[in-house]
């Protein structure tokens, strides 16, 4: 009898009992609006972005609803307005494009590689051909592309940088941590990222004026002094008057539960590694199976699992995924014709304008995705990539299928 899986794909770990203890501590005392302090107490949110600061460096840190909050925020503080064009990755998840939408800019979208980061060449040409000003750097499944590069390039053509971290929140590019590049950063703490409160953002800048103005716009009133990881008040003088404020306000409750996750996240970054590499050495040298290169400069975070299937008919990776469903291993795919549950792609964004990227669609035709949770253990990895590599190797060499359909995977 073949082998089967019977591990959740979408099964965290449980909140450190500290986060609990914290978490248990603000539901007593009931302040869990961000300013309702008493004197001389400095709330947990403004406590977490202090020490989210701290741990990339940044000097200034605010912390907000929701990862897309963040970047709808930090587009709006550098000032993006409606009609513009904003570049971005051709391959990405929708938070970003709807981002881009909720402040009416238009989203162009910029070819990828196999190694599934922005193609350069593309940039270029797209950030002439639109006039964008700005690039939304999507890190998509923790791919980064040579930052170095990247930011040469960007500084030449006067494009301003905001990066999507929300899969390498504790990642880096040699040795940089990632979100230290660009002008901005945006993370998520959503439950499927790397520190957990269920919905959350962060944003980080070295920047006083942009993040005066991201301050007053997640919705702080006239009580900006609060916010000790936030640029000092002079800061805020020339703006405090006209910039909106659209809540999207972080809460001590969720900033008490994410404050120990923070320190855990180094030995998380570690805890992931070896599992990626458990998966990466049960499908070395699969026939019809491509591996996703990881550049030595490259500090990732594997909390999921990317491989190609090059050449592939959509009949033959239906026929590999329903197989692999079958044994338990739930495999999602961005070739498919229509978006299933979070899996979507470019051309499914019908807010945006309709645009033609046929080295993006060619790559994800073939691209196969999975989540990797830290309750797996390394048994479950060597497990799963021994029915992926068999379900490959029997399917990637039998007949021409026909049509399959695909399962949902959520
Ligand atoms: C999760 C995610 C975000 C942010 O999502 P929220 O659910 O709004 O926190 C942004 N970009 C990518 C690539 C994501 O996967």
């Amino acid at each position: 009898m073949s082998e089967r899986f019977t591990g959740s794909f979408t099964q965290q770990e449980p909140i450190p009992e500290a986060g609990i203890a914290a978490a248990l501590a603000v539901l007593q005392h009931g302040r869990l609006h961000r300013y309702n302090t008493v004197p001389g107490e400095v709330a947990e949110a403004a406590l977490l972005e202090e020490e989210f600061a701290a741990l990339t460096g940044a000097k200034y840190c605010l912390a907000v609803a929701s990862g897309g909050y963040a970047m709808a925020c930090a587009l709006r503080a550098v000032g993006v307005v409606a009609g513009d064009a904003v570049l971005s990755n051709g391959f990405t998840l929708a938070p970003v494009p709807g981002a881009i939408a909720s402040v009416g800019a238009r989203p162009v979208f910029v070819e990828i590689t196999e190694r599934l980061v922005l193609d350069f060449a593309d940039l270029e040409r797209k950030a002439a051909d639109s006039g964008a000003r700005v690039l939304l750097l999507s890190h998509m499944r923790g791919h980064i592309c040579d930052m170095g590069a990247l930011m040469r390039l960007c500084d030449r053509m006067g494009l301003l940088v905001i990066e999507d971290c929300a899969h390498t929140m504790g990642g880096a590019w040699e040795g940089v941590a990632s979100g230290r590049h660009g002008r901005i950063a945006c993370y998520s703490m959503q439950t499927y990222k790397h520190v957990n409160s269920g919905e959350g953002g962060f944003l980080i800048s070295d920047d006083a004026e942009v993040m005066a103005r991201a301050v007053l716009l997640s919705g702080s009133y006239m009580l900006y002094a609060k916010h000790s990881a936030a640029p000092p008040p002079e800061a805020f003088a020339a703006v405090r008057m006209v910039v909106p404020n659209i809540s999207g306000r972080m809460d001590n409750l969720r900033a008490a539960i994410l404050r120990p996750q923070l320190k855990l996240l180094v030995e998380r970054v570690a805890r992931w590694e070896a599992r990626y590499r458990a998966l990466e050495a049960g499908l070395a040298a699969v026939q019809g199976l491509r591996l996703i290169e990881r550049p030595d400069q490259e500090r990732f975070v594997g909390s999921s699992f990317q491989f190609l299937l090059p050449g592939w008919s959509k009949a033959r990776v239906g026929l590999f995924l329903s197989r692999c469903i079958g044994r338990g291993v739930e495999l999602k795919w961005f070739g498919a014709d229509q978006p299933v549950a979070f899996t979507s792609r470019y051309d499914h964004w019908g807010y945006a304008d309709r645009q033609s990227l046929p080295q993006t669609d060619r790559i994800l035709a073939g691209l196969v995705d999975m989540r990797v949770p830290l309750t797996f253990s390394f048994e479950d990895c060597a497990l799963i990539a021994r029915i992926i590599r068999a379900e490959a190797l029997a399917v990637g060499q039998g007949e021409e299928p026909e049509d399959v359909a695909v399962v949902a995977v959520q």
